[in-house]
């Protein structure tokens, strides 16, 4: 039986093909929001068979699912609204993402010492406070769907305003624009970029942060998520947008993608998306190593001390599939520690019961080292690993 079938009902939302190549198991599987909450399985995942694209098709369906998440939304509620940390590979230390970020991007990029940024999907204001903190003299503006942070954003020192609106009635233009964990939720990404490239400034910078799908098969399952980006599908998708890429890296944040771009002049004619295939087909097979990875855990999960190490989307989507099987849910992030996540707690490493079965639900080399460091604790834990 072919593991794939042809759908014809949707075009590819980068280059408008309709070979739409569609992964055919992965409707039965669980799905997770977002905002790290259990979503229920019935989803699509697709790849073009024309320029390679790794998508979500956008069908009514995908639109009403996705406006039905952002009504519910709660934004790092595992640790009540403080920004996720991202940690060491190594020593587990962590620190606020987008202060990584920001350090790691100086560091590459020469920033003039005043500039006005714009903040596409500011959240809460997390990148805007940190890009406050650690690149003062900048006015900031962000853009949100709604105004429910609106006063806690425009608080924040050096901030302008936030914008509800249209991108194109935002006045003047901007030095830098970023988009941290936005991308990935927005149809049709390239011509969406293009509409950004009348904002930015001749000699501008565009920051895009998403999801690694390559290193990190877990985000295909993120029901609001319609686009699944690599390195090279990110850098790709920039290009087609009309800009020079100057920066793609994984090494800025783990499991994540960063991309700095330049707007090339003269650039107003499409141009056709240049994706790599060998990253198209790996991103793709992630749902393959999605049901392996089930297959390991489902005998686990039988065990009387079972829990999963991490609060994110990983657990959250192995604990829906296992029918709630986690007794406790494991975190290093302090902000995290003795809260609960779908209702049991969240133990730190050291309260973890003597001789529990612990999967760590993270993608590899994070998972190694975590399993290394419970081992560590010589509670006769048994440990296992995707
Ligand atoms: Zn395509």
């Amino acid at each position: 039986m072919s593991k794939t079938s042809p759908i014809i009902t949707t075009a590819c939302h980068v280059c408008g093909s309709t070979e739409l190549e569609r992964a055919a198991a992965y409707a039965a599987l669980h799905r997770v929001t977002s905002d790290c909450k259990p979503w229920p399985p019935g989803g699509q995942l697709a790849r073009c068979r024309a320029c390679g694209f790794i998508q979500t098709p956008i069908t009514p369906q995908w639109q009403a699912e996705a406006d039905q998440i952002y009504a519910g939304y709660t934004i790092y509620h595992q640790s009540g609204g403080a920004e996720q940390s991202v940690f060491h590979e190594r020593s587990g230390a962590g620190q606020p993402r987008s202060a990584q970020l920001i350090q790691a991007m100086r560091d590459a990029c020469a920033l003039p010492s005043r500039g006005r940024l714009l903040d596409i999907g500011c959240g809460n204001g997390s990148f805007l406070s940190a890009w406050s903190r650690l690149v003062p003299g900048w006015t900031l503006c962000g853009t949100e769907v709604s105004d429910k942070y609106k006063v806690q954003i425009e608080k924040i020192p050096g901030v302008e305003r936030l914008f509800t609106g249209d991108i194109a009635e935002i006045p003047g233009n901007f030095d830098v624009i970023s988009l941290i964990h936005v991308l990935e939720h927005i149809p049709f990404p390239v011509a969406f970029l293009k509409r950004l490239r009348e904002k930015l400034k001749p000699d501008g910078l565009l920051f895009i942060e998403v999801p690694d799908c390559q290193q990190n098969c877990f985000m295909l399952l993120v029901a609001d998520h319609c686009s699944h980006f690599s390195p090279g599908l990110l850098a790709g998708v920039v290009r087609a947008a009309g800009f020079d890429v100057r920066h793609t890296t994984n090494q800025w944040v783990a499991k994540e993608v960063s991309v700095v771009g330049r707007p090339l002049p003269g650039e107003n004619e499409a141009r056709a998306a240049t994706l790599p295939q060998s990253d198209s087909l790996q991103v793709f097979n992630g749902w393959q190593q999605l049901r392996q990875i089930l297959a390991k855990v489902e005998p686990l999960a039988k065990e009387p001390s079972f829990g999963l190490f991490g609060t994110a989307i990983a657990a959250t989507w192995l604990d829906a599939q296992l029918n709630r099987a986690a007794r406790f849910f494991v975190d290093e992030d302090v902000n995290r520690i003795g809260k609960t996540h779908l209702d049991r707690p969240i133990v730190s490493p050291a309260d973890v019961p003597k001789g529990a079965t612990i999967f760590v639900a993270l993608p590899q080399p994070l998972a190694g080292n975590v399993a290394e460091r419970l081992r560590q604790l010589g509670k006769g834990l048994r440990v296992e690993l995707p």
